[in-house]
């Protein structure tokens, strides 16, 4: 579903990433791991369309998209939820899902917002309020159903477990699982939180300064002496 070949990208003269190749199949849930700095966050950049690749090539569904507008990448079908979640702070609730799906123009956008509600009531009883005025993990769930209501093929999550209390990021991990499991959406997934992102993926990639240094099933990479060693505390 998703290809990058040679992904090479550069802030002015510093490179952040260099020569990435990443895999990922339609249904899968991929994570990336890696330290500070690594080129976690600009790899998703470089996805959607938010920083072109110096060099390099991006191909989703078959469509090659490596200079393509961020709004022909979410055309297409991939989101972003954005680390920080960057939900419209002084926009109600339910502005900012309407701006999830500012693209569509189907009838079936309001039973999409019913479904959100549903699935998130506390953004139901807090639909009128601004979103600035949220708890960081309501408006991580705001962040992650303003994603949804583009109904995406593939949603790009960046640290969403991020500054959550310890009950919610779990609760968090359990959202991405039913994303990829009940919604049928491929994720990838960049995730401070090795263990958990190892636990959850198919698959993984490791980023040493702007490289892939290793890759592999969740299982595999849990049992690496290196992966233990470097991200998991020995
Ligand atoms: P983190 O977990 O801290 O977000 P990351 O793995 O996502 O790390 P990136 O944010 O992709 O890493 O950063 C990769 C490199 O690019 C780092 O050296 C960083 O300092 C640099 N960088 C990131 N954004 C910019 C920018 N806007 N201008 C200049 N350099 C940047």
């Amino acid at each position: 579903m998703l290809k990058v070949e040679g992904l090479h990208c550069n802030y002015g003269k510093v490179s952040a990433v260099r020569d990435l190749n990443m895999e990922v199949a339609e249904g899968e849930l991929v994570t990336l791991i890696g330290a500070n700095g690594a080129g976690k966050t600009t790899t998703l950049k470089a996805i959607s369309g938010l920083l072109p690749p110096t060099e390099g090539r991006i191909v989703f569904d078959g469509e090659d998209i490596t200079n393509a507008s961020p709004r022909r990448i979410l055309e297409l079908g991939i989101a972003h939820c954005p680390e920080g979640r960057r939900v419209f702070p002084y926009m109600s609730v339910r502005e900012n899902l309407e701006m999830g799906c500012f693209l569509r123009s189907d009838p079936a956008i309001q039973d999409d917002m019913e479904n959100i509600f549903a699935r998130f009531p506390v953004l139901r009883e807090r639909r009128d309020q601004a979103a600035g005025t949220l708890s960081g993990g309501e408006q991580q769930m705001l962040a992650i159903s303003r994603a949804l209501m583009s109904r995406p093929k593939l949603i790009l999550f960046d640290e969403p477990s991020l500054g959550l209390a310890p009950n919610l990021v779990e609760r968090t991990f359990e959202i991405v699982r039913e994303i990829r499991e009940k919604d049928g959406v491929t994720v990838v997934m960049v995730e401070q939180n090795a263990f958990a992102a190892l636990e959850l993926c198919d698959h993984s990639y490791v980023l040493e300064s702007g490289e892939t240094t290793l890759q592999g099933t969740g299982e595999e990479l849990l049992r690496d002496e290196h992966v233990r060693k470097a991200y998991l505390g020995g």
